[in-house]
């Protein structure tokens, strides 16, 4: 089913609200089999709106409008779609009672242009509005399904999720389903390049993505249940897999931080960490994840030479020879960071994140990443670009992937 979603208000057109609805529809319609071929925005207005209903049904059977239910004269998204199906508008007793009593349990007198909400198109499906007053509806003729769900998204997505995809999953008799699988340390053409004859493939279809310093394979199927899909991803995730399992850290919503804290937690590793320009960002990433009391006691902050001299024991001789910007630097703030926390990995971290403070021969962007494990101290060096921001944050990922990969390859150890 080939679908078109108009998003309808003009508080959307200046910009002023962002059209969140359209996001979570598109994401949500793909679950269901229905194909979305267009995205359109239009205003609070009779004829342009009327014209946007026209112009969709020259393209799609399917158009789901979102916005302009209200109770308020420049909500008419249902008088124009019931006047373009050449459909009257008729009283909804158990809508009206519905809303009389959504104001009786706010506490609220109901006023009297909220009865407009309980008139429907004859003839339509009504979907129950649970979590404010206008109802949904759903309109078939012939060929041509029409949509409308209320502009506010806390309605907006629990009326799609609860009444919506269970209709149109019945109707389309197919579901789509993704599995992605996240990579790190391969970039995304290596990546496609070993799977280039499994992107050939139609059901499922396997489709690359890279975002910030990894890559993504997402394998989507479409079939009449979820089991279904799942048979079909199963043998091509497994190729995946067996050809680029050493680089998959996790799958779907699974982060980098949560997939090395549920390899240290596993491998009952403990970690500690030593930054200079991320500042604590690697303490704050590990410590955001539930659980990870278990692996982490103590990081430092050493910003400061003397700080990195006092709390990690690195030698004034190193900073002098070296400068604190070095791979020697890192590599004693690690060792210390280990020693000091009795943590088996020690991690640090040592940069130049700019704007400012860059020479020639240390520019913005230089980093030095360094680990200490019972196997000894390993040691990166990272030239990155961007803001002090992307600086950073490019860093942290760095330093994930830098553990995650030497418990990988380590194997055991402890
Ligand atoms: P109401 O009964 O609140 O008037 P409505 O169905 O008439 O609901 P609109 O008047 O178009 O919807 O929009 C109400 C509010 O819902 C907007 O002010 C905005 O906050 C939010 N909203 C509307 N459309 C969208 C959208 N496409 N994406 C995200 N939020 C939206
Ligand atoms: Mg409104």
């Amino acid at each position: 089913m080939k679908a078109e979603i108009i998003a309808v208000g003009t508080e959307l057109l200046l910009g002023q609200i962002v059209n969140t609805n359209a996001r979570d529809l598109a994401a949500g319609l793909s679950d269901c089999g229905v194909i979305v071929y267009y995205q359109t925005v239009v205003g609070d207005n009779p004829g342009r709106l009327k014209d946007a209903i026209k112009d969709a049904y020259k393209r799609v059977d399917l158009v789901i409008l979102t916005g302009g239910l209200g109770p308020t004269k420049d909500d008419l998204t249902k008088e124009i779609i019931a006047e373009y199906f050449g459909k009257k508008l008729v009283l909804h007793q158990p809508s009206l009672d519905r809303i009389k009593g959504y104001f009786d349990r706010m506490g609220r007198e109901m006023n009297e242009t909220n009865e407009k909400q309980a008139y429907m198109p004859e003839g339509c499906i009504i979907l129950e509005n649970n979590c404010g007053t206008a109802p949904g509806l759903i309109i078939e003729n012939g060929e041509k399904t029409a949509i409308l769900l209320p502009g506010p998204p806390k309605e907006m997505n629990p009326m799609f999720e609860n009444e919506v995809k269970p209709w149109l999953k019945e109707k389309t008799g197919s579901i789509i389903k993704s599995r992605t699988l996240k990579m790190v340390d391969i970039g995304e053409s290596n990546m496609a390049a070993e799977v280039t004859d499994l992107m050939e493939g139609e059901n499922p279809t396997v489709a690359p993505y890279a975002k910030e310093g990894e890559s993504e394979l997402r394998i989507t199927a479409m079939a009449e249940s979820e089991d279904e899909a799942d048979k079909l991803i199963e043998p091509v995730a497994k190729e995946i897999y067996a050809r680029l399992g050493e680089y998959i850290y996790g799958e779907d919503d699974t982060t980098l931080v949560e997939a090395l804290v549920k390899k240290l937690i596993q491998k009952k590793l403990t970690i500690s960490t030593a930054e200079s320009c991320t500042g604590g960002l690697i303490a704050s990433e590990i410590t955001s994840v539930a659980g990870s009391s278990e692996i982490f006691g103590s990081g430092y902050v050493t910003y400061a030479n003397c700080a990195k001299m006092k709390m990690l024991g690195v030698k004034d001789k190193t900073l002098a020879d070296y400068g604190a910007v070095s791979s020697e630097t890192a590599k004693e703030m690690a060792e210390g960071a280990r020693a000091a926390s009795g943590a088996d990995i020690a991690v640090s971290v040592t940069g130049i994140a700019g704007p400012g403070g860059g020479s020639a021969e240390k520019p913005v962007g230089l980093v030095y990443i360094a680990l200490a494990d019972n196997g000894g101290t390993i040691c990166e060096k990272l030239k990155l670009d961007g803001s002090r921001d992307k600086v950073r944050g490019r860093t942290v990922k760095n330093v994930l992937k830098m553990v995650i990969q030497r418990i990988d390859k380590k194997g055991e150890n402890k």
